[in-house]
């Protein structure tokens, strides 16, 4: 499976803005667009040249990759997906990631970011409705429960997760149950639920081309 390869702050710093790819390191002055704030590579000191319509298009998509840790064809697949269901098509997009087992793990406060919910489902920590659950984008619909497996409960990695989560509100379309460390999915999010900085327009411009 494809993979970004460039270091994740340096993503940051491509796009020109903080996307909070590394949990509580953004939040620091640990952060590396905070101390580099200009392009990575040679030139990267250079002035930025002027954005046409279509490059400021083009970076909300790649910056929406970005944040949510998909490829381009994983991407797309997800624009045709949110373009064929009823809806506002932009919208839809973002729903359709936020719904990535990832990104729900990450939002249940169970990871301290996308890249660390995407290991630990990887790991086979994850169950869903009781089942194990080991593919970062798998789907998650209103009414499943996921939750940290038993085992890895008793885990010292787990045993400082529920610390770090105890102190995270998580979205309202979800409920939290951390003495068993599960989330019930009470419904699908709406737009104004979503805090993910994008434009998703643009997106929807972009692929209309
Ligand atoms: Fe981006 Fe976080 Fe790295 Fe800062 S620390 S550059 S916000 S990933």
């Amino acid at each position: 499976m494809g993979r970004y390869t460039d270091s994740v702050c340096r993503q940051c710093r491509r796009e020109g803005e903080k996307l909070f790819l590394k949990g509580d390191r953004c939040y620091s002055d640990k952060c590396a667009i905070e101390k580099k704030p200009y392009i990575p590579g040679v030139h990267g000191k250079a002035r930025r040249a002027k954005a046409t319509e279509y490059g400021i298009q083009l970076r909300e998509k790649q910056k929406t990759k970005r944040i949510y840790g998909v490829l381009e064809k994983q991407f797309r697949n997800y624009f045709k997906k949110a373009d064929s269901i009823q809806g506002i098509t932009g919208e839809n997009l973002l729903v359709l990631l936020e719904r990535r087992l990832d990104n729900v793990v990450y939002r249940l406060g169970l990871a301290s970011s996308r890249k660390e919910a995407r290991q630990l489902v990887n790991h086979g920590h994850f169950t869903i409705n009781g089942h194990k659950a080991t593919i970062p984008s798998m789907l998650i619909r209103v009414g499943d429960i996921v939750q940290v497996k038993n085992k890895s409960l008793e885990s010292n990695k787990f045993k400082e997760i529920r610390e770090q989560a105890t102190y995270k509100t998580p979205p309202e379309w979800m409920n939290v149950d951390l003495d068993n460390m599960a989330g019930h999915i009470i419904a699908y999010p709406l737009r104004e639920q979503i805090d993910t900085l994008v434009n998703e327009q643009l997106i929807v411009e972009l692929y209309s081309r």
